[in-house]
């Protein structure tokens, strides 16, 4: 008897055209042999409500959410798990026998390719984050998890900051210091991890790189990027001061992996995923 039904999961977003998710979801289906399909669906905020009720009824086993939806999805959810409940944000929903489950996999994903990729333990260390969006919030929240010392937020919109340095201090057993952003801002000399959790240099602007002091970037410090790109300017200008890099890619590639085992039940062939983005990014650079 011929079996043409797949599973479907995929992502709700809106502009969502340019989600490169599918690439590397579609690549770990092919490489592991599954019968599954990840779908890039338009939705728009005010479609939302209808757009979850449609996992339910397409028996979908999962969705990912990115802008605008990440926040407002909340309010649809039958379940969130606690560290997407302390960010207020999910990106990854797994239908568990018409369950709906929230979950946050951005932050987690950050945090393994540190410790794997950079080889990074944050335990007891100094970091300091550039932004204060959802990135940065389910960053900061990971770290503080995971034992980080102090984390200094800098951003130049003061709620924002002010919002999520209180949520680490109050929430976590982390200290967190709110600086608002000003041109040329110096890196204390203490500084063991610097995050750009910013949108500065995602294309079409990959010229473009955060307002900081170069110079105060040292040999010791891990500098971390989460634009998804093999080299902004924002990590080349670090490397050449000696700091050891980390590109947004990794983050991109764990944060699905772990979205990957939830869905399905297998481990991620994370090397495929990574190598399918590669690719794909290459080609759109036009390199
Ligand atoms: P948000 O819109 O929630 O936040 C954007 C942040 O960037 C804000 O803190 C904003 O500051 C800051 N910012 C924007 N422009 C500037 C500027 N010119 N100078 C200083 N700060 C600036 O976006 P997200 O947090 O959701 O996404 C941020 C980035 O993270 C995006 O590029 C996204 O692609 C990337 N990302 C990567 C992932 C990965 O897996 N690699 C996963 C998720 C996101 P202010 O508050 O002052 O406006």
């Amino acid at each position: 008897m011929p079996d043409y039904k797949e599973e479907l999961i995929g992502v709700f977003g809106h502009p969502v055209a340019e989600n490169p998710t599918v690439v590397m979801h579609e690549a770990a289906f092919a490489a592991l042999g599954l019968k599954w399909r990840y779908l890039t669906i338009e939705v728009l905020p005010d479609d939302l409500e209808n757009a979850m009720k449609g996992i339910r009824a397409f028996n979908m086993k999962g969705i990912n959410l990115t802008i605008p939806h990440k926040v407002n999805v909340l309010k649809y959810l039958d379940e969130i798990k606690p560290d997407a409940a302390l960010m207020g944000a999910v990106n990854t929903v797994i239908n568990v026998d018409g369950r709906l489950i929230g979950e946050n996999t951005d932050g987690k994903g950050f945090m393994r390719s540190l410790t794997r990729d950079a080889k990074f333990d944050p335990s007891g260390k100094k970091a300091v984050v550039l932004g204060a969006g959802g990135a940065a919030r389910s960053i900061c929240v990971e770290l503080a998890l995971a034992g980080v010392k102090t984390i200094s937020i800098v951003n130049r919109n003061t709620g924002r900051g002010e919002s999520l340095t209180s949520l680490i201090n109050t929430k976590t057993s982390s200290e967190a210091h709110f600086i608002r952003w000003e041109p040329g801002y110096e890196l204390p000399k203490d500084t063991d991890v610097l995050i750009n959790a910013t949108s500065v240099g995602l294309a079409p602007d990959i010229h473009q790189k955060p307002d900081i002091s170069y110079d105060s970037i040292t040999g010791t410090m891990v500098v971390c990027d989460v634009i998804p790109a093999p080299a902004t300017s924002f990590l080349r200008e670090s490397e050449k001061r000696g700091a050891k890099i980390l590109d947004g890619l990794g983050m991109l590639v764990y944060q699905g992996a772990i979205g990957f085992k939830l869905w399905t039940g297998f481990d991620a062939p994370v090397e495929v995923m990574h190598q399918a983005l590669s690719r794909a990014f290459n080609t759109e650079s036009g390199g």
